[in-house]
């Protein structure tokens, strides 16, 4: 670290410690190579790296972001099998990333982060590992993920059924379906890549549904071999269907869903979509009745399926919109008294974000502000999604209005920019400790809550989605609502004043 001057009373152990090792975790270690901080640990409670993608091996499990965009765009992988690549081949990627940017060596697997404290005094940080462990550290960057504490709903006698429960997101090789009575609780994104997979095999399927999801087709197909080496040969090429389909998914999720007032036709137009493929996919008026949201297109994430709606036409499969009442040791007793026998019990039901996730764990900053307690008893906020006031030197990649809605990577690429543009400050005044200034913190958040108003999740019918998009108190406080452009610009040229340097 030796471009940056060392003014503070004690030397930490790292320039910086991460938690997480999944894509923004690695995002932000490559940015912290190029900005010659190479002296840095990374965090991770799972056993390997790949956040989501390690996490996640359900059956049916592939990226619903075409692979083109759902990668680094410094890093294109021309070899995705397909156009919405398999699980496993994001699980190798990752690991392809980890091993050209040598990350793995900065690694440490199964360590779980419990809390971190900033030093006063020392002007760094102070992270408390689970078994006793510190480690202190110039900077911390958190990159603990969105969707990564999976959810057991809290259904009356759950803990009492006999058969095998799988969460999506700890999934069990062992878990037999073939001939079982299965049912599955939840229809969000993962159930709608679960579900078909799991009607191929299972003897019953009962799908539990609260909430229907909006669901459009999905242009997927195989990327033939000379495709692959074409892209591999001719990068510009690749570079062409990244370009192509962002501006699609911009028009649909960034435009039609943040600038609704303006642009409400595309979102009409997506709804649409959705209706006439429900309409062609399944055959029966009541079923169909059943599966049509009543919330506006863009309140609650839409997914992408060819295979999904269909599975609702195979005699075997249910859909069971009455409300679970309890579970029983062989079965599901919904809310007018009828009682479905089952083998296995799928939890396809998401994770908590605004309860137990903002933060993982508990940060303590400046004169002991508690992150999680000050984000709940002021709002949720955070800089540009990147930095908060009161904690000097914390880089949060998961922060309120830090999603930039088009792909993951629009978001850690915005973020290693914003990354860039203030460490190069900290080197050119030779300073090691920053912090955001209320005054900038306050005008961004004035001028999000300001953007929000045009968007869906104000002018649209929400009420009804159940959509993690909107925090406990209301507020659709995750999505930050500026187009992916406008977001990537800042990032590289936000005020310099906006921080103090020390
Ligand atoms: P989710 O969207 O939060 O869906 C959870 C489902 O479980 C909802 O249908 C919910 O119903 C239901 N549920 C939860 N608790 C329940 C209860 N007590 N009783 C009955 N139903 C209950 O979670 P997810 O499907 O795991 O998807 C989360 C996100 O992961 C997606 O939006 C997407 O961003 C991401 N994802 C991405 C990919 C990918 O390929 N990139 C794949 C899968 C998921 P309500 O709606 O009524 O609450």
């Amino acid at each position: 670290m030796q471009q940056y001057r060392n003014t503070a009373t004690a030397t930490p152990r790292y320039d910086a410690v991460i938690v997480g090792a999944g894509f923004g975790g690695m995002g932000a270690a490559i940015q912290l190579k190029r900005l010659g901080l190479d002296d840095f640990v990374i965090l991770e409670r799972e056993g390997d790296l790949g956040g989501t993608w390690h996490v996640n091996r359900y059956p049916g499990l592939a990226v619903d972001i075409a692979s083109f965009t759902y990668s680094y765009s410094f890093e294109p992988n021309p070899y995705w099998s397909r156009v919405f690549a398999p699980g496993a081949e994001l699980k190798r990627y990752a690991g392809h990333v980890a091993h050209k940017y040598g990350l793995r060596r900065h690694m440490r697997f199964s360590t779980v982060v419990e809390g971190a404290r900033w030093d006063e005094a020392g002007q760094y940080w102070t992270v408390h590992v689970r078994g006793g462990e510190t480690i202190t550290a110039r900077y911390l960057l958190t990159a603990t993920g969105f969707l990564s504490q999976p959810r057991t709903p809290d259904i009356d006698g759950i803990e009492t059924f006999r058969g095998m429960i799988v969460h999506s997101a700890d999934w069990d090789d062992s878990c037999e379906l073939a001939g079982r009575r299965v049912a599955v609780i939840g229809t969000g994104a993962t159930a709608v890549q679960l579900i078909p997979e799991v009607a191929r095999e299972a003897a019953e399927l009962t799908v539990y549904q609260r909430t229907p999801i909006w669901v459009t087709p999905k242009l997927d197909w195989r990327i033939p071999r000379p495709v692959q080496r074409l892209f591999a040969r001719v990068p510009v090429t690749q570079r062409a269907a990244r370009m192509v389909n962002s501006a699609v998914l911009e028009a649909i999720m960034v435009v039609g869903v943040l600038h609704y007032r303006q642009a409400r036709f595309t979102n009409k137009g997506a709804e649409l979509l959705a209706r006439a493929h429900l309409r062609r996919q399944v055959k029966d008026p009541e079923v169909r009745r059943r599966l049509t949201p009543d919330y506006s297109f863009g309140c609650k994430r839409p997914t992408f399926s060819n295979e999904y709606l269909r599975t609702f036409n195979l005699p075997h499969v249910r859909l069971e919109t009455t409300p679970i009442a309890r579970v029983e040791p062989d079965g599901i007793v919904t809310a007018d008294g009828r009682r479905t026998a089952i083998d296995v019990l799928l939890l396809a039901t998401g994770f908590d974000l605004w309860d137990v996730n903002f933060p993982a764990f508990q940060i303590t900053g400046r004169d002991g502000r508690d992150l999680g307690s000050w984000w709940r008893t002021t709002r949720f906020q955070a800089y540009q999604g990147v930095t908060m006031p009161g904690f000097p030197n914390l880089i949060s990649l998961n922060s309120p209005y830090s999603y930039s809605g088009l792909s993951y990577f629009t978001t850690i690429e915005s973020q290693m920019r914003h990354m860039k543009r203030l460490f190069g400050e900290l080197r050119r005044r030779r300073a090691t400790t920053f912090e955001v200034t209320r005054r900038a913190n306050d005008e961004f958040l004035d001028r999000v809550t300001a953007r929000l108003a045009d968007s869906v999740f104000v002018l649209g019918a929400c009420a009804s989605a159940r959509s993690y998009y909107f925090n406990q108190h209301g507020e659709p406080a995750l999505l930050r609502p500026t187009p992916t452009l406008a977001t990537l610009r800042e990032a590289g040229r936000f005020p310099l004043d906006a921080y103090t340097y020390a």
